[in-house]
């Protein structure tokens, strides 16, 4: 009976073996064959023995790529340590010597780990470039030569170290095993190496080499997408500290929001562009692109912000002069308003509240007093024969007299009872809280008042007086009923002889 755990076992080492043939692909044609030829065995109906037979026909296969990919490295190290040499020893320059042994320690770390050789290469380009151009300092002067010790190096002529580099360059493409579909574009490369020997030429040739490289390595695209997705990370976490110290100015939001939107968008761009993006050069002038628009969003957005903070200072100034002009304002309009209200409620000639003022307390106050049960008494009172006043001593006495005789009543009322003029000689008073025997007796001071007081016009006396009614606020009474009985009552003194109170 077959063990279930065997058959567990089996079934994972299938799988890995599956794997890792995959993934080993791709470093030597005849590996490549093996490797196939493991995968097809082991699919299917394999069993242990099938998976052990594999392994044992493929491993010295795996042996040799292995040894060879060390050799390949080793290779890959010599030559580049060769091509430092060569570069030293160009007559007229001067190595960088700092940034050569930089580029030294590196080639040691990294000599092993192929996907490493594109850096590798490229640090070298720029040592390349660097040593052209110090050609300028190398010619130094008088006294610099006199006090600085000559470096000592192996005489040879700038054509011999061309040649040295274009030879050590086409020993590493040869030894890269590159895809065949490159094949036309090493020979173009090659051809160049062996026509062109001028130095100028040996930076464009080396920039090709590391593509070349990095194409034989498998990891071009790999390599830069890995690379446009920490862009794109580093973008999104400058996106997100953006956004956060832009969270502190509430009022700039709208753009923030924009800003965000627009970072956001090109780094899905970028991401979706490198996905379907399957050529180098596409990809190089892509990252460029993107990064161009994300710096160029960053820019726009800077200014944005300047010219939003200066606005917003402009308008919380402007906001400011509003607000304290419609203060002002409304503060202005407050006492007009009152102003005008009481010019409205108020009568010209005797300095009195009237009849409007009279119709807008008479309701209040008959409510309050049913709803206290406090008493309340509404006197009417009317000049007797002001006609004859207007008529003998002139128009501007009637008015003289209609001025001066609320101040007889001041000493009688107290300060919560109220006097309007009514209308042209006719008054209302009204006494709150107060009995009918009190109101008459206040009524009577009143009468008594007006006729004491000596009126006098062009310094001739002019005798008044004038007729009351009372009446106090029956329950459940309108203020109409109540004023309507008074006016009675005030006829009734005027049909009485004048010059009298008349209550209910
Ligand atoms: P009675 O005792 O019956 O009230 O007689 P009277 O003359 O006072 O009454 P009448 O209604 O006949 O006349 C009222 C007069 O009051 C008429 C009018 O010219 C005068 N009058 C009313 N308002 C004013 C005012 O504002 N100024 C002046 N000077 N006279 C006024
Ligand atoms: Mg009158
Ligand atoms: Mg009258």
């Amino acid at each position: 009976m077959p063990d279930p755990s065997s058959d567990n076992l089996v079934e994972a080492l299938r799988k890995a073996v599956s794997r890792t043939s995959m993934m080993a692909e791709g470093m030597d044609p005849e590996l490549d064959k093996t490797l196939a030829q493991i995968r097809r065995t082991i699919s299917g109906e394999a069993d242990e023995n099938d998976v052990r037979l594999a392994l044992k026909e493929a491993e010295p296969r795996l042996i040799a790529a292995d040894k060879s990919r060390a050799e390949r490295a080793k290779l890959f190290k010599d030559s580049l340590l060769d091509l430092i040499e060569s570069l030293n020893s160009l007559p007229n320059h001067h190595i960088p010597n700092q940034k050569k042994s930089a580029l030294e320690t590196n080639i040691r770390s990294h000599w092993q780990s192929s996907y490493q050789w594109p850096a590798l290469l490229a640090e070298f380009l720029i040592l390349t470039k660097a040593t052209f151009n110090q050609e300028a300092v190398k010619k130094r002067s008088f006294f610099s030569r006199l006090f600085t010790k000559e470096e000592t190096k192996s005489e040879k002529s700038e054509q011999d170290v061309v040649n040295d580099i274009s030879r050590t360059l086409l020993n590493l493409l040869g030894n890269l095993a590159l895809p065949i579909e490159y094949d036309e574009q090493v020979s173009e490369l090659k051809s160049l190496l062996e026509q062109e020997k001028k130095l100028q030429i040996v930076p464009q040739i080396l920039s090709e080499s590391i593509n070349l490289t990095m194409i034989a390595l498998g990891s071009s695209q790999q390599e830069l997408t890995s690379y446009l997705g920490k862009l794109n990370k580093q973008l999104a976490s400058i996106n997100i500290s953006v956004g956060n110290s832009y969270k502190a100015q509430k009022t700039l939001s709208t753009h923030r929001e924009s800003f965000n939107d627009k970072i956001q968008q090109q780094v899905s761009e970028t991401s979706t562009a490198v996905d379907e993006a399957d050529d180098l050069t596409e990809l190089q002038k892509l990252i460029s692109v993107r990064l161009d628009n994300i710096s160029n969003t960053m820019t726009e957005y800077q200014k944005q912000m300047i010219e939003q903070e200066k606005t917003a200072t402009q308008s919380i100034t402007q906001l400011r002069q509003k607000v304290s002009k419609m203060e002002k304002d409304s503060s202005n309009l407050r006492i007009n308003l009152q102003q005008k209200i009481a010019q409205a409620t108020t009568d010209t000639v005797t300095n009195l509240p009237n009849r409007s003022a009279y119709q807008d307390t008479i309701m209040p106050m008959c409510q309050l007093a049913q709803k206290s049960k406090k008493p309340l008494i509404l006197g009417v009172f009317d000049i007797d024969h002001f006609k004859n006043v207007n008529d003998t001593w002139g128009h501007l006495a009637g008015d003289k007299v209609l001025n001066l005789l609320p101040r007889q009543l001041k000493n009688v009322l107290s300060e919560k009872d109220m006097v309007f003029r009514y209308g042209g000689e006719e008054f209302v008073f009204l006494l709150p809280n107060c009995n009918l025997l009190d109101a008459k007796n206040k009524a009577e001071a009143i009468r008594d008042a007006v006729e004491k007081m000596p009126f006098n016009v062009n310094g001739e006396p002019v005798p008044i007086t004038i007729s009351i009614g009372i009446a106090q606020l029956a329950t459940g009474e309108s203020h109409e009923a109540l004023f309507e009985r008074a006016d009675k009552l005030l006829y009734q003194a005027k049909s009485a002889g004048r010059n009298r109170v008349i209550s209910e």
